[in-house]
């Protein structure tokens, strides 16, 4: 048991939650906040605080902004016809560095897992369904991970997209089986999105 005081303690536990950081990168992280100038220290508190008061879903695509609607829902230059449905709001980063996509697109906020109790009615279809309301919507591309929960999500949207008139593809086209957007490289997929097939 280590005798570190209680703040410390804590401080540590908390990095220990972040993803891929063990017990020792977490006490190292601790200790270097520690030593780091006071300045620092709060400048990083305080952006931490910022990022979580400051940001807020986007009503229309779900994505976290600084306002709502986004400056990707009101960019007047973004092809409106075409929507663009992720399973989190961060795959709109990624696919915004690659240039390929110019319409607009809409976060369901996970994929479908009946093991971890997820749900259509935890995803944000009704809100993609009230978009599609719109007929101004053609296309609908599905660039959700290419994994058994991700397959399950597609072809459940596929379903449920039957109702409306547009054309729905998913990414496919060097998008290896059980790959995630967020590991898959920008060429890769680029790719995808001019590869994309009918679905
Ligand atoms: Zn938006």
């Amino acid at each position: 048991m280590d005798k570190y005081p209680e703040a410390l303690s804590e401080l540590i536990k908390r990095f220990q939650k972040l993803p891929g950081v063990g017990k020792r990168s977490a006490e190292r992280y601790a200790f270097h906040m520690l030593d780091m100038p006071k300045g620092d220290t709060h400048a990083l508190s305080e952006a931490l605080l910022t990022t979580l008061t400051k940001l807020q879903q986007c009503a229309l695509c779900g994505a976290l902004s600084d306002c709502s609607p986004c400056p990707l829902c009101t960019d007047s230059t973004r092809q409106t016809d075409k929507l663009c449905v992720v399973s989190h709001w961060k795959d709109i980063f990624n696919i915004e560095r690659t240039g390929e996509w110019k319409g607009l697109y809409h976060v369901l906020g996970g994929v479908l897992s009946p093991l971890e109790g997820i749900g259509p009615e935890s995803l944000r279809l009704l809100e993609l369904k009230q978009r599609l309301e719109s007929p101004q919507i053609k296309e609908v591309v599905i660039a959700i991970d290419s994994t058994l929960e991700g397959d399950t999500t597609a072809l459940y949207l596929k379903e449920e997209l039957q109702q409306f008139s547009v054309h729905v593809s998913r990414l496919a086209f060097g998008m290896p089986i059980g790959s995630s957007l967020e590991h898959v490289d920008g060429g890769t997929l680029a790719q995808a999105f001019s590869g994309r097939k009918s679905f």
